[in-house]
C-alpha cells in the first residue's frame, strides 16, 4: 500500500482514507460503480449505514445491498474552520453535513461547490462519486438541480 499504514497517514499530509473491511467491502464495491448501496434488513426491512454485521433494531444477520436513490436532505452540518489535520489545512473553511437520505438513513459526508453560508437543515442534495484510489471511491454530496 502506497501511503503506509492508517496510524502513519495522522503523522502526514496524506489524506486518510476508510480501510476496507469485510463488512464495508460491498459499500466501496458500489461507490466505485457509481451506486450508493445501504444494508437492508430482510425481515424488518429497515435501512442501515454505517455497514455492519446485524440490523440495530431486530438484530437480524439476513440483509440485501439495496440501490440508495441518493437523495436527501441536509439535517445538520458544521463548517470546520481549523485546526485539523495537516492533510485537510488546505481544504478550511470546509463543511461536514449529515444528510438524511429518502431511505431514513443518516450519512456523514460533505457537500461539494457550496459556500459555508449557503448550507441550511432541509436542503436538498444528491450523491456524487468521487474516485481517489482503485479501491475508494468517496460518497459526496451536492444540491440538487
Ligand atoms: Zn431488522
Amino acid at each position: 500500500m502506497a501511503h503506509g499504514s492508517q496510524r502513519e497517514q495522522h503523522l502526514t499530509q496524506d489524506l486518510p482514507l476508510p480501510q476496507i473491511s469485510r463488512d464495508n467491502a460491498e459499500f466501496y464495491a458500489a461507490a466505485a460503480r457509481g451506486e450508493l448501496r445501504f444494508q437492508r434488513c430482510t425481515p424488518c426491512r429497515r435501512f442501515r449505514h454505517y455497514p455492519r454485521p446485524a440490523c440495530p433494531y431486530c438484530l437480524s444477520r439476513d440483509f440485501t445491498w439495496e440501490l440508495s436513490s441518493g437523495r436527501g436532505t441536509v439535517y445538520t452540518w458544521t463548517i470546520v474552520r481549523g485546526p485539523t489535520l495537516p492533510a485537510f489545512q488546505d481544504k478550511l473553511p470546509y463543511n461536514v453535513v449529515d444528510v438524511l437520505l429518502d431511505e431514513g438513513v443518516h450519512f456523514q459526508s460533505e457537500v461539494l461547490d457550496c459556500a459555508p453560508e449557503e448550507i441550511h437543515a432541509g436542503m436538498p442534495v444528491e450523491a456524487v462519486f468521487v474516485p481517489v484510489t482503485d479501491e475508494i471511491t468517496l460518497v459526496k454530496f451536492r444540491r440538487q438541480a
